[in-house]
């Protein structure tokens, strides 16, 4: 069974590929089967295996021999682990299809993010509607979930949704008067992407931790993801003086560590 999920986890994984890939082009994510990126051929069914696919390729297009981004085989294996993980602490349960759709929109939201350094916001509203409509069947009575931890009132969803779009909103705010005073002082033009201190996609994707995971995550979410950025800011900065940097991946981390080790971490706080 294990096997098995790791199997269905790549396969998902490379759903989830096709849909980074497209999602944001406003292109259909079922027609056409997958093809190359530059020569528009369609793949061969064996070239399109998760994992070994790309393996077998060496990496390089069939037919123009261009090379295949490495993003590939690496969602496809974050997937994988994920679907293994998921399963051995839950089971094949209701708790495990929440958390592997919370996570697997996670992984598509900040792959989209590093490309783009922006996401389609409707993917955090379909999670918070996802999020919503479980907790609402779980207080209605009609789902009956397994562990405690993951079940979440309809009460506590709706908080965790408001306090988490108004409190990263006001932050926004907050960091985007700071910069724009910033700039004033240092009389310096913006350049393009720098006006702003939070997107608005980070904006929903903390009230769909909030719909998901409540008020708590919310607030550790937003304090452990710095930490993150800033490691990767500092590399940016040294290497390729950049200053735009894609949030979302930090939060999706921050979101996995709370996931993690939440309880415990807010045990040593208060
Ligand atoms: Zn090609």
């Amino acid at each position: 069974m294990n096997i098995f999920m790791v199997v269905l986890g790549a396969c998902l994984g490379s759903f989830l590929n096709v849909c980074i890939y497209r999602l944001p082009k406003n292109v259909s994510i079922v027609q056409p089967s997958s093809f190359c990126p530059k020569c528009e051929k369609p793949l061969k069914w064996y070239d399109n295996v998760p994992i070994f696919g790309y393996l077998f390729l060496k990496g390089k297009c069939r037919f123009c021999k261009e090379k295949i981004s490495p993003r590939y085989p690496i969602v496809e294996l974050i997937t994988a682990v994920l679907f293994l993980f998921l399963y051995i602490k839950f089971g094949l349960t209701l708790s495990f299809l929440k958390y592997a759709f919370l996570f697997c929109l996670c992984i598509v939201i900040s792959f989209i993010d590093i490309k783009y350094f922006a996401i389609p916001v409707y993917l955090c509203f379909l999670g918070i509607a996802v999020a919503v409509v479980i907790s609402l069947t779980r207080s209605v009575g009609l789902l009956k979930f397994d562990v405690d931890f993951t079940s979440l009132p309809i009460y506590y969803s709706i908080r965790g949704l408001i306090f988490g779009l108004g409190f990263t909103y006001l932050f926004k705010l907050f960091g985007d008067a700071l910069l724009n005073i910033y700039l004033a002082i240092r009389k310096k033009e913006s350049i393009e992407g720098e006006t702003e201190s939070l997107g608005l996609g980070d904006v929903d994707f903390m009230g769909m931790v909030g719909a998901f995971l409540g008020v708590k995550a919310v607030i550790l979410v937003f304090f452990v993801a710095p930490f993150f950025g800033l490691i990767y800011a500092v590399g940016a900065l040294i290497f390729k003086k950049t200053h735009l940097i894609p949030y979302l991946p930090y939060l999706s981390l921050a979101t996995l560590v709370y996931f993690l080790w939440g309880n415990r971490i807010l045990a040593l706080i208060f």
